[in-house]
């Protein structure tokens, strides 16, 4: 018998699902992909020799379930972030992502809302629409950046019972300054998710939200291994707050739901920290070419301190993004006007993007 497929308006979804789209940034075998801020860097032989080591032992209890605690993985993070944190502040999923769906599920559902600052990074409105929450887009200023009073009066005004805010920003990689987290914190009664996912690219002086959680017990600040430390494929991010919010994110993971082979491999990784970020300056030398070279191009590059650049005064962003495609360089079309996003990749990687784009002409 032939099987007959539905169609996804034929099936008894959620009403509130009903014409979404799934996230789908496009995944394309070209020979350099610069359109997913990942760190194109592979990661050192002596530290993938240690984790396939970790990894072997793991697999000789994978009859059993991991630790649903995580507790080595969590020590590993308080470690890490410094700050006097300790593993009871920690949490950890597979992504940040997991991390940031945890937290709207214990904080957001039917019936509440979430504030972000738009344009803001693509799945916190999924996310957010996914358990069944109301998405509040905020405005942003000049250049994306956010004044801090502006930003209190927009989210007192909304009243939200979650906030995200994106710091440094993506799409547009706006750094935002911690008197703006301060203002948002003080503005409203909700969760303040401060999503850390590119700090380690700010300047080294940069304060980080973690300075602000003492005495703070809505705040979050969430990071990910898949940035800096080159680990995006092992799927790892994690947070620090009160231990409150730790126990409410208790509630909704599932049992066991970082593998023991995730354990390993992110508590290995993590005993090479230092390796592991040793690229970091090499893409920040990259991106600081990228802008100036789009600069020197016509383009309008946007402060950046990610690892990737927005620009604008792109004529036709569709056909320069497909241009680029045809020529084997892959970025990324985020869908605001006259403007395109790469992520600073390997010195070659970035020459290559630089000269097929030169190749297409002068901005507009
Ligand atoms: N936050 C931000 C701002 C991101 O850009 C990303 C990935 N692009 C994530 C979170 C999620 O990353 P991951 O799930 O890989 O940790």
């Amino acid at each position: 018998m032939d099987s007959v497929s539905l169609r996804l308006e034929d099936l008894p979804l959620r009403d509130d699902l009903r014409g979404m789209t799934p996230y789908g940034a496009p995944q394309a075998a070209l020979p350099v992909a610069l359109n997913v801020n990942e760190n194109t860097h592979p990661i050192p032989k002596d530290v993938s020799d240690d984790i396939v080591d970790a990894i072997a032992l793991a697999l000789r209890d994978v009859n059993r379930y991991p630790d649903r605690e995580f507790t080595q993985l969590r020590e590993g993070f308080a470690d890490y972030l410094g700050h006097g944190l300790t593993r009871d502040q920690i949490w950890a999923g597979n992504g940040s992502n997991e991390v940031l769906q945890h937290l709207l599920q214990a904080f957001a559902g039917p019936g509440r809302t979430v504030f972000g600052f738009a344009p803001t990074y693509s799945m916190y409105p999924l996310l957010t629409r996914g358990t069944g929450a109301h998405w509040i887009a905020g405005e942003r200023g000049h250049d994306f950046t956010i004044d801090p009073d502006d930003a209190a009066a927009q989210v007192a005004a909304a009243d939200p019972d979650v906030v995200f805010l994106c710091a440094p920003n993506n799409p547009t990689g706006t750094p935002l300054p911690l008197d703006v987290v301060d203002a948002v914190y003080a503005a409203c009664h909700g969760i303040v998710i401060v999503d850390e996912a590119y700090q380690e690219f700010a300047p080294r002086d940069a304060p980080s939200a973690l300075t602000l959680l003492p005495e703070r017990e809505r705040m979050v600040v969430s990071r990910t291994m898949s940035k800096a430390f080159a680990f995006a494929g092992a799927r790892v991010g994690y947070l620090a707050a009160d231990p409150a919010v730790i126990d409410a994110l208790r509630l909704v993971r599932l049992p066991y739901h970082l593998s023991a082979i995730t354990q390993a491999a992110a508590s290995a990784a993590l005993h090479h920290a230092a390796t592991m970020l040793a690229t970091v300056d090499d893409i920040i030398v990259q991106r600081d070419r990228i802008s100036a070279t789009l600069e020197a191009l016509g383009y309008h590059p946007y402060e950046s301190w990610t690892n990737f650049v927005l620009f604008a005064g792109v004529a036709d962003p569709a056909g320069t993004w497909q241009a680029l495609y045809d020529r084997g360089v892959l970025i990324r079309d985020v869908g605001l006007p006259g403007s395109l996003r790469v992520t600073a990749g390997t010195e070659a990687e970035t020459t290559a993007f630089l000269d097929v784009l030169a190749s297409l002409g002068s901005a507009s």
